[in-house]
Parts: C-alpha cells; structure tokens; sequence
C-alpha cells in the first residue's frame, strides 16, 4: 500500500519547483489508489510562519492536490520526538556529548589547517572498555546519533540509481539541541516512520541527508522506505529557482491570469515525461505517472511554453467555466459583466486569441464600455461617404434578419456583392462605427454578441 507525503517547510516563498514537489507524490500515491499526506517542517521557528502555509495549503487546493491526512506540524509532535530520543539513549544509539562550541570551532580549524574534511572526532562517543572525559558542570548536553563505523549506506534511488557512501563520510550527527529539541534529519526520520511513508519523493538538495535519515532508521529497527531524488528545476537562465532571482509564486501565477489546469500540466512536464504527450489532463497524468518516467538531468523553466500551454487550455475550455475564471480579472479593470452582453458569449469570441485570463478581460472590455460618440470630422475619416449606401443597406438587412452568425454574414456577402465592394472596405467603418477602433473579433461574431439594438443604434447614429 503506497503512501507519500509533500513535507515543505513553510519558510515564506512557493515557487514552481517547490508545488512539483508537491505534484509528484500526490500523483504516484493517486496513481497506486494510495494515501497522500501533507506535513509541516516547522520547527525553524524563526523562519516558518503561518502565512506560509496558508500559501502552500492554497496553492495546492488551487491545483487540485488533495490529502488525505493532514496538515500534520512537527512542532506539534515534539512529545513524540522526544519519546523516540529517549528510546535511542536508551538502546546505546544516541549518546551525550559536552563539546562546547568554542571546542567544536577549534577541532574544525585544526582539521581544517590539515586539509581534512571537518567532522566530529568522537571524543564523547562511548565505546566498550573507551573511558569518557569528565562531565563539565553546568553544561548542557546535544545528543549525537552512533552512526556506523565501517561499511557504507546504499539505496536504490527510484530517479538517481543506486548510491552508496560509506559509513565513513558521516560523522555522528546532532539530533537533540541543548534544550532538548529534536533536529531536523531526526524529526523527518521519525516522522516517515510513524506516518508509515513507503515513498519518499523530494528535491536532490536532500541526497545528502538520506543515508544520515537510513542510519537512523535502521537503529530504531525499521526499514527505509524508496526514496526518488527529483532533480532540481533551474530558472530560464539556468539558475536554482528562486525569489531572488525573480521566480514567481503560485499566487503570482494565479494573479497572472493562469489556468490551474494549465500549470498542473506545465509542472508535470518539468522533469517527467510520457512519449511525447506535451498537452494531458490531470486523469491522464496519473494513470501515466510512473517513478521510472522521472527525468536524470534538471528540467528548465521555460516561461514562453507556460504561456502558449495556458493559451491551450484557455482555448479548449468551458466557455461557462472561463467566464467564471476570468470574472474577477473583468471586475478589476472596471468591467461589469452583469450590464451589457451576455460575458460567456463574449469569453466564448475572445478566447482563441488570449493567452492568459487578464488579456481575455482585456479584450472583453470593448463590449462593455459605452456607445462611441463620433465627432464629424472623427466620422468624415473613418467612414467615407462613398460607403453610406453599402451600410445604410446592410442596417435595413441588419434589422430584417435573425440575430445570428449566419444571417449577419449572409447580410454582408449580399451587400458586397450588390455594391462590388470587398470585405475590409464594409467591415472597417462597421467595426469604427460600433467601436471607435478597427481592432476587434471577427464581425459577424460581434455583433451577435453586442446585440442586435445595440448594433442598429451605433450604426445609426454615424447614418444620420
Ligand atoms: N522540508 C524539506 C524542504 O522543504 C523537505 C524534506 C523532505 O521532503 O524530506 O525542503
């Protein structure tokens, strides 16, 4: 039975790279009808807040990332933490240590000075028959993890292949702070363990806390779940993604005027593929979703692809769904939808063109500000007056027809045909007249949206 978990820490800022984190997990667990858990690192207390995970939270519900347990917080699994401690002291695999920070900072300079890699000598580690140095008063003591002298640590990594680094490299590492708090490499331990993780899919910034995290768990008996070390996701520049180098957030995306549907499918393509399915709905990305798909190499953010995937789904959607996503970004610039054409009708016109919800509010507001007034001079210029006739007819064919694409289009061939004029010579003064510009939607297509006495009473007001 699969269970993952997404474990961010909520230290302020969710990018991309961070929700395919987040991606990746839900969808194998969903894939394998498994279990998906979301859980808090919290204990850096100074960076974490709770507005971090309220973005995070969000971000995922606006992605359609359900879990099935959680928001589990570490800060509130301390007792637990220190009741695993306890067990390790207890078993001979975590012992006190009363190296001060001055002496901690002096071995490191001498190994320094010696061109040695700086690590814990030990000094405190008991050993059979090895006698400790003497207790220093009023010290308070870190406990440090017995790690394995000898051999090595090896994993299969579901993306990496397997890895194998000696036992040797690894020095015994801090797991309770003077105060008796957990650290991190041994909360997440812990918690993987008791939240019964079979898979652990992360960023490869990890890779070199996993064998720390497999020592752990094979002292407090358990066996080490699958890890996939997701390669990192690099910035159109070819840099770690991040806020300083101007990465966006979620919320920035949304407030982009993007489709969740768009991104899901964009973060799916960063560093997972399936032949070469480019556009797929998110029921087709977890039945395709697979560990051994995963790529080796970083993927790169391209911004252009987000853009033209975005233009993608906006183009397939609902025209019913997308007026209601793109309302609130009519509303901001001064649209109301509920006056004037039907909004559906106008998304519906507009949405092959746009590529993001604030260019289709964009575009829509034409229809929803008022009837041009035309000076005479203004009219003089953009409607001659070898044009009158043509459009006085094609007003009476107007008012005579059916409001609808067809007979609109029906009304100009006739009109051009009886006056031998071409398409741009009628359709140009139309669209001046109703608009005051040249640049709208195809003509027929508007003016079934604005309206038939809408239409009839622009165009005789440049009659007259
Ligand atoms: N909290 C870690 C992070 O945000 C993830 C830890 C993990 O997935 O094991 O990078």
């Amino acid at each position: 039975h699969i269970r993952t978990r997404f474990a961010p820490s909520p230290t302020g800022f969710i990018h991309l790279g961070n929700l395919r984190s987040a991606l990746y997990p839900w969808a194998f667990a969903r894939h394998h009808d498994g279990e998906f858990i979301l859980r808090i690192e919290d204990t850096d207390l100074e960076r974490s807040s709770q507005e971090a995970v309220d973005v995070i939270i969000e971000g995922m519900a606006w992605l359609g990332l359900d879990f099935d347990e959680g928001p589990i917080y570490q800060m509130q699994r301390i007792d637990r933490y220190r009741a695993v401690l306890k067990q390790l002291v207890e078993a001979g695999y975590a012992y006190p240590c009363y190296m001060s920070e001055n002496e901690l900072n002096k071995l490191r300079d001498e190994q320094m000075a010696k061109k040695e890699k700086p690590r814990y000598n030990g000094l405190w580690r008991p050993e059979p028959g090895k006698t400790l140095p003497v207790i220093p008063e009023g010290v308070l003591p870190v406990l440090r993890f017995k790690n394995p002298i000898g051999g090595s640590v090896v994993w299969d990594d579901a993306v990496k292949g397997r890895i194998e680094i000696s036992n040797d490299e690894l020095d015994d590492l801090i797991i309770a702070r003077p105060d008796g708090t957990p650290t991190y490499n041994f909360c997440v331990v812990v918690d993987d363990l008791d939240m019964k993780i079979t898979h652990v899919i992360r960023g490869d910034d990890h890779v070199n806390n996993t064998p720390r995290q497999i020592n752990i768990m094979k002292a407090l008996g358990a066996t080490p779940p699958v890890y996939a070390h997701l390669p990192t996701v690099l910035n159109d520049l070819g840099e770690k993604m991040s806020k300083r180098n101007g990465a966006m957030s979620v919320r920035d995306y949304q407030k982009a005027g993007y489709l969740p549907e768009a991104i899901l499918n964009y973060l799916a393509r960063l560093g997972w593929s399936h032949g070469d399915a480019e556009v797929f709905s998110k029921e087709q990305f977890v039945n395709w979703f697979e560990l051994e798909s995963l790529g080796r190499s970083p993927a790169q953010h391209n911004p252009e692809k987000l853009l033209w995937l975005n233009h993608q789904y906006i183009q397939q959607a609902d025209p019913e769904e997308l007026a209601k996503a793109t309302k609130p970004f009519a509303h901001a610039i001064g649209i109301d939808t509920e006056s004037g054409p039907n909004f559906t009708q106008v998304v519906a016109l507009l949405k092959d063109r746009a590529n993001t919800l604030i260019e289709l509010a964009e575009g829509a507001k034409l229809f929803y500000i008022p009837a041009p007034v035309h000076s005479k001079d203004a009219i003089a210029e953009n409607i001659p007056a070898a044009i009158a006739p043509a459009l006085t007819e094609l007003f009476e064919m107007i008012k005579a027809t059916e409001p609808s694409k067809e007979a609109y289009g029906a009304a100009f061939k006739q009109v051009l045909a009886s006056h031998k004029i071409k398409m741009p010579a009628l359709a140009m003064p139309v669209r001046y007249a109703l608009f005051a510009t040249t640049q709208t939607p195809a003509i027929d297509s508007v003016l079934v949206v604005l309206g038939k006495d809408e239409v009839l009473k622009r165009l005789s007001a440049v009659l007259e």
